[in-house]
């Protein structure tokens, strides 16, 4: 009893994962209940993630292109930023993703509820009314019944425990802002956010210091493509520190001083104006009362799923960065459509074989499925196409050669195992191969499929010809 309002399908949080589980629960005919502690749907996606960083990054990776023209005969001069704009542009960008969402939501008639949900036992949620930016309740409360919940309550960027709390320290969160103007920076954490905030601001002007734990930058890529990635922007950083430990923080008048430890540290600590924090992020597993609807969450917040997405409570679901690695938009989304059909009485199942990851830099850098290393880790035998874009017509027309394709085959079947792309547009390019390997394509399938010229995307298919062995084009 006790319930303000039922429903088929309860989604916690209105992240990729959760928006695209609501909209498609409501195509299926299902009456749809979406809670969200902030203003806006979207998620960290929409909102302060995917988005807002992608308008950013264009706006320098065009400073970058045009500040090489004069080679080419072409001066556009010193560029001047106006901070307040381009946040506003920023801001635009958000503002007409977000506000379609909202327009979907309305048109599917799913109810949209604003407040920080909780469970209260297997079948009810209570909302807490949230208003303004998201953080102040209301101490309106409601209780809603549901037949289906759907868990997309994402993840929360990580701090060191030793960290000031200072405004010249940031998460991706506040790194967006662009509330300040370093020129000194310091990027805690060699992954793709945190090397994504960088080129932002290394444009804008602020020299890169990077500190990571591991032995290289972006993790989880193939090693000849960042090498690439690193050669190019090389000129943005004083320091690559790798296998270094950053292991105090203080902030005093001139600046964030930070300490290091390792072969590669400064011995004396550093002085920042800013310091971003990009040390991964922790999923909200254990913040939404889950224990109280009886759903096992694991110690560090994630949340444990079948195939069909349904945690160990059967009529629950959860989706998105809350389930595990990789936390991205593209995997929420698809995600989110098997819980929704699945709660539908629907036999989906999450199948995908790979899913592809892209740092959105300059070059940028994608991938998808094996890497080389992985496949030598697994003693699987591999035939290698690697396509350097020198070759490229194209490439070479946008004085931007310096990337290259390479694709891994099996050399018994050769089925395409994995592939990554350096360069201009990679990221845009690397859904081909994912394709390629969903359907289990072969070094002809892709080599004989007819590419347009001149583009990058050719380059997909020269490498398969180059593993092939048929390709004449290329010494
Ligand atoms: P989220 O987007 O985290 O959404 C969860 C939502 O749930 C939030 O809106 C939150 O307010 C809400 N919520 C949580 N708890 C409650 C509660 N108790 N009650 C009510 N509401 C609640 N991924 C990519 O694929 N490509 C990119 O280019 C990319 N760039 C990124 C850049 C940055 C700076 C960051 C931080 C992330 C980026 N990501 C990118 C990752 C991507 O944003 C996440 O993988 C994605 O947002 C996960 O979606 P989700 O639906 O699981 O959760």
């Amino acid at each position: 009893g006790g319930a303000d309002l039922e429903c088929d399908v309860l989604v916690l949080g209105a992240g990729p994962g959760g928006y695209s589980a609501a909209f498609r629960a409501a195509d299926l005919g299902m009456k749809v209940v979406l809670v969200e502690r902030y203003a806006t749907l979207g998620g960290v996606c929409l909102n302060v993630g995917c988005i807002p960083s992608k308008a950013l990054l264009h706006v320098a990776a065009v400073m970058d292109e045009v500040s090489h023209f004069d080679a080419l005969g072409v001066s556009f001069g010193k560029p001047t930023i106006d901070r307040a704009k381009l946040r506003a542009h920023k801001e635009k960008v958000v503002g007409k993703l977000t506000g379609g969402l909202s327009a979907m939501a309305k048109m599917r008639k799913v109810t949209v509820i604003r407040g920080i949900g909780s469970f209260a036992d297997p079948h009810h949620v209570q909302v807490e009314e949230t208003t303004g930016d998201g953080a102040e309740t209301t101490g309106k409360k409601q209780v809603i019944k549901f037949r289906n919940a759907i868990i997309a309550a994402g993840s929360q960027a990580m701090r060191l425990p030793f960290m000031p709390t200072d405004p010249r320290v940031v998460d991706s969160t506040g790194a967006l802002d662009l509330a300040t103007d370093p020129k000194r920076m310091l990027i805690l954490g060699g992954g793709i956010i945190g090397l994504e905030m960088g080129t932002v601001y290394s444009t804008l002007g602020a020299r890169l210091d990077v500190v990571e734990m591991l032995d290289g930058l972006m993790q989880g890529a193939d090693r000849d493509l960042v090498r690439v990635w690193q050669k190019m922007n090389a000129p943005r950083f004083d320091n690559i520190m790798l296998k270094t430990k950053t292991v105090g923080a203080e902030a005093t008048a001139d600046g964030i001083l930070v300490r290091f430890e390792g072969e590669q540290a400064p011995k004396e600590p550093q002085l920042y104006d800013l310091v971003l924090q990009a040390v991964g992020r922790s999923p909200n597993g254990n913040k939404i009362g889950a224990d109280k609807a009886g759903v096992t969450v694991t110690d560090r917040g994630f949340i444990p799923v079948d195939i069909q997405m349904r945690t160990n409570v059967p009529h629950i679901f959860a989706i998105g960065d809350i389930v595990g690695q990789p936390m991205l938009a593209h995997k929420a989304v698809h995600e989110a459509h098997v819980a929704a059909e699945a709660a539908a009485g629907e036999k989906s199942a999450f199948e995908a074989r790979v899913i592809p990851s892209v740092a959105y830099t300059d070059p940028e850098v994608a991938w998808v499925g094996l890497t080389e290393d992985q496949a030598k880790a697994q003693g699987i035998a591999i035939k290698k196409g690697h396509f350097p874009w020198t070759a490229s017509g194209r490439a070479i027309a946008n004085t931007r050669d310096e990337g290259f394709t390479k694709l891994l085959f099996d050399a018994q079947t050769h089925r395409i195992l994995g592939g990554g792309i350096v360069g201009t547009h990679a990221g845009d390019m690397i859904g081909e191969v994912a394709l390629a390997i969903e359907m289990g394509a072969d070094e002809l399938d892709i080599g004989k499929t007819i590419h347009p010229h001149p583009t990058l995307g050719e380059s997909i298919g020269m490498a398969a010809e180059i593993a092939h062995g048929t390709c004449t084009d290329v010494p």
